[in-house]
């Protein structure tokens, strides 16, 4: 198996073969075909499976492939995360994977200044990676609009659960678009993540590692 035979973009590729990486992880070689087919994926893995990338290409290969919405850039992808650490790591492999792509990505977490954020959403975003409590905080604000998000991530779902994050998942997700593709990352597939897969998913096909 190469990432070639995926099927990702050449762009995509061609930032995997600066990095180094040949072969796709277990959970990669799962989860891209099934992203990249345009299914809402409920996908069980650990952090270092290579997970962020399993959701990353193909997320990319997508918003390289689809014209984005008129207007001011307003985000295509939502990745929503539990922590500011995990933030900054998924936004930096987003912008590896993403090097030859002209796509921005923003991170939005809480801890810091409100205005810095608001003045980088102003210059235009693709791909917003946010933690809930912020993302709220600039929805309030209307700061941000999530009305061109067709691609939605909940990555460590069982982290933001104990984080209490619950409830504003639940109003962010009421803001992005019906028609969207959904992918919800977890260390584990407990009863309380299928209900949220219930609810936010379509059809999901599963993969585990
Ligand atoms: P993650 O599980 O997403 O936190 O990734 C764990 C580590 O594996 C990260 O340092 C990645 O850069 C690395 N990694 C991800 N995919 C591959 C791959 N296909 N080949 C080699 N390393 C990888």
């Amino acid at each position: 198996m190469s990432f070639q035979s995926l099927g990702l973009a050449p762009a995509l590729l061609r930032a995997l073969a600066d990095h180094g990486y040949a072969t796709p992880t277990s959970i990669q070689s799962q989860a891209i075909p099934l992203v990249l087919a345009g299914h809402d994926v409920l996908g069980s893995a650990q952090t270092g499976t290579g997970k962020t990338a399993a959701f990353a290409l193909p997320v990319l290969d997508r918003l390289s492939r689809q014209t984005p919405p008129a207007g001011p850039r307003r985000p295509q992808a939502l990745i929503l995360v539990p922590t500011r650490e995990l933030a900054v790591q998924v936004a930096d492999s987003f912008k590896t994977y993403g090097r030859h792509l002209r796509l921005n990505v923003t991170t939005l977490f809480g801890g810091v200044g409100m205005q810095p954020q608001v003045d980088q959403l102003r210059r235009g975003v693709d791909v917003l990676v946010a933690c809930p409590g912020r993302l709220i905080d600039h929805l309030e604000r209307v700061s941000v609009s999530l009305d061109g998000v067709s691609v939605l991530v909940l990555d460590e779902a069982d982290r933001m659960l104990d984080m209490g994050f619950l409830p504003a998942i639940k109003r962010i997700v009421n803001r992005v678009p019906k028609q969207r593709q959904t992918l919800l990352f977890s260390a584990t597939f407990e009863p309380r993540i299928k209900a949220l897969a219930l609810e936010f998913l379509k059809n999901p096909r599963e993969v585990q590692v």
